[in-house]
């Protein structure tokens, strides 16, 4: 199979494996796994932080970090289409008993006069706004630039706030940046990435920040439950991921560019350019897609369905130029058959 539907679907590498099999393990709770050691110092230091923890998802790592940094009935600042408003399950009110002050995105960024006006003053009525949360890459496909970053972290440090990076897929936005993911991270008190996505682990994210809030977050994370024994077999697939693959990123975003190159020139197809930052290719369609899935895939192509008018196509470590190809020609096929 051929699976464009996401970067989630990267099936651990033949190295990974055998770090798995020959990796040394401890009790990661008493925090004796050498393995987990080495990666969460690896992590700390390709984000320019102080400290790193090892977590099962992106979704506990954003929790985690609002829970580690909020009160109870505070109110914190998200995007309305942020994975941590729309894909956690709602966690932030289960987990932190926390609100949200939403705010829609342009292009990925929450304007600025819009957050500015969304920090609550001291009032008896108001819960307190102690966290601003950013997505960068954002979802949408696009990443953040810089300058944005600085000035959002700006108004939250002149108004006693902690950030919060969603960098799920950072090291893709530091590819398209051009520049160390150190330069992303700078501009955020705490950053989650995943080690799952595009850099190929079969598990788990990090999040990084101060040793003392990474002190407290392995509280919570025991907590949660995510306290974990002999898990240097997963951290050990997180060391070839840092070590290997995120220098490989490069490559998807360069074949996204070849798949929307490609699509663009089939007028049935609109390929949206404007949000052509990693590794994701979204594009409208003019023709009747009813059956498009299942005659992809009884080609052995697999991709999601429609969100609102378009389709995203993800590339990954395990789709190669031969399999873009094959996807375009399939779709042409599709069309010709009307
Ligand atoms: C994938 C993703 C996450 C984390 O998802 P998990 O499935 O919990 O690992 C968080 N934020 C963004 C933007 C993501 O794309």
């Amino acid at each position: 199979m051929i699976d464009f539907r996401s970067d989630t679907v990267t099936k651990p590498t033949k190295e990974m494996r055998e770090a798995m099999a020959n990796a040394i393990v401890g009790d990661d709770v008493y925090q004796d796994d050498p393995t987990i050691i080495e990666l969460e110092e690896l992590a700390a230091k390709m984000t320019g932080k102080e400290a790193s923890l090892f977590v099962t998802s992106g979704t506990m790592g954003n929790q985690l970090s609002i829970y580690t940094q909020t009160s109870r009935g505070d109110e914190i600042i998200v995007g309305k289409s942020a994975h941590i408003k729309n894909y956690e399950v709602g966690a932030s009110a289960v987990i932190s008993g926390v609100s949200y002050h939403l705010i829609q995105e342009i292009d990925g960024m929450m304007p600025l006069k819009y957050i500015e006006k969304g920090i609550r003053g001291i009032d008896v009525h108001y819960p307190d706004t102690s966290l601003i949360c950013l997505e960068n890459a954002h979802g949408s496909g696009k990443v953040l630039p810089l300058s944005y970053m600085e000035s959002v972290y700006k108004l939250a440090k002149e108004n006693n706030l902690k950030v919060h990076l969603d960098g799920a897929r950072l090291f893709n936005a530091a590819i398209h940046l051009n520049v160390d993911a150190t330069e992303i991270t700078k501009y955020a008190d705490s950053v989650t990435f995943c080690l799952s996505k595009g850099l190929a682990s079969p598990v788990g994210s990090m999040l990084c920040g101060t040793r003392e809030f990474i002190e407290k977050a392995r509280r919570g994370r025991k907590l949660l439950g995510g306290g974990m024994r002999q898990v240097g077999v997963l951290g050990a697939t997180g060391l070839v991921s840092l070590k290997k693959m995120v220098k490989r990123l490069k490559e998807d975003h360069d074949n996204a560019l070849y798949l929307a190159n490609k699509l663009d020139l089939i007028k049935e197809f609109e390929v949206d350019f404007n949000r052509l930052d990693i590794n994701m290719v979204f594009v409208k369609t003019n023709f009747d897609y009813s059956n498009l899935v299942e005659f992809l895939r009884e080609k052995d192509i697999l991709i999601s369905g429609y969100k609102g008018q378009y389709l995203r196509l993800a590339c990954h470590n395990d789709i190669d130029k031969n399999d873009i190809d094959k996807l375009v020609s399939n779709f042409k096929e599709y069309i010709e058959r009307g």
